[in-house]
């Protein structure tokens, strides 16, 4: 298995005359956790979506687990899309829907091999929120309902989880708390996780730091100062969640 889950080579997403994606090229490991720095506008959420496959590029490639995503067709390229978890800014859960059934609507017209209910359930405890099931979003605050659109994203079970600006409606306290989840759930799943944010304090606790500038990757930090990443793979083996 090469250490690379995923993998961006020139990577090319044009809106009319504007380069939201210019020529990216960038190596991820499986497990680190990448903070996506940069000013509004840079290109943090066209990099997510075109990872996720919400977007198509109009050049170059994307790698994930060794499967080329960006040659990817209808069938493959909707199950590659169910093997993702997506974190949004502003949640977007479904307001009709209990928080139980919000985690499980991305699986819901889909043959899993497990018990959907039972999943969501464990899903929402381990986002701290047992007991709520049966809440409505607006019943919910903003941090809780981060945490149901966190559960949601993992019902899949995502090897990669890609979260833009998870923190960027809540305040700093709740969204300090909404990254030491998603760092522990993480280290307990082995997932990849890329992180757009614009918050410096967020970023400063992630493995890595990716900086963009008009579509182009201008900085690109080290954050664990040479420590070995922990063997978070490992942990998930042992864990099988
Ligand atoms: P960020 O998430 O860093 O704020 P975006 O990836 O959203 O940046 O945007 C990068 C550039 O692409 C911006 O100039 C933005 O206006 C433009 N852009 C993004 N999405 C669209 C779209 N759907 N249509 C037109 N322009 C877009
Ligand atoms: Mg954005």
């Amino acid at each position: 298995m090469s250490g690379a889950a995923l993998s961006v080579d020139g990577l090319t997403k044009r809106f009319q005359d504007i380069v939201a994606a210019d020529e990216l090229s960038l190596e991820v490991a499986a497990g680190s956790f990448t903070a996506v720095t940069g000013p509004s506008g840079s290109g943090k959420s066209t990099l997510l979506h075109l990872v996720g496959a919400i977007e198509s590029a109009d050049g170059g490639s994307i790698t994930v687990d060794s499967v080329e995503v960006t040659a990817l067709r209808r069938k493959k390229l909707s199950e590659y899309r169910r093997t993702v978890g997506f974190v949004f800014q502003r949640y977007h859960l479904l307001p009709a829907l209990t928080a139980l059934d919000n985690v499980i609507a991305p699986v819901l017209p889909f043959k899993v091999g497990f018990d959907k209910r039972a999943r969501a359930r464990e899903l929402l405890d381990a986002v701290g929120l047992a007991g709520r099931e049966r809440a409505l979003p607006a019943q919910l605050s903003g941090g809780q309902q981060q945490r149901v659109a966190i559960a949601r994203a993992l019902i899949g079970r995502p090897k990669l989880l890609l979260a833009d600006e998870p923190t960027g409606n809540l305040d700093s306290a709740n969204g300090t708390q909404i990254l030491d989840l998603l760092l522990e759930l993480r280290d307990e799943r082995g997932m990849t996780v890329l992180l757009a944010t614009h918050e410096q304090h967020i970023a400063a606790r992630c493995d890595r730091l990716i900086r963009l500038a008009d579509g182009r990757l201008i900085e690109d930090i080290d954050l664990t100062e040479g420590e070995p990443p922990e063997s978070t793979l490992a942990r998930a083996t042992q864990l099988r969640l």
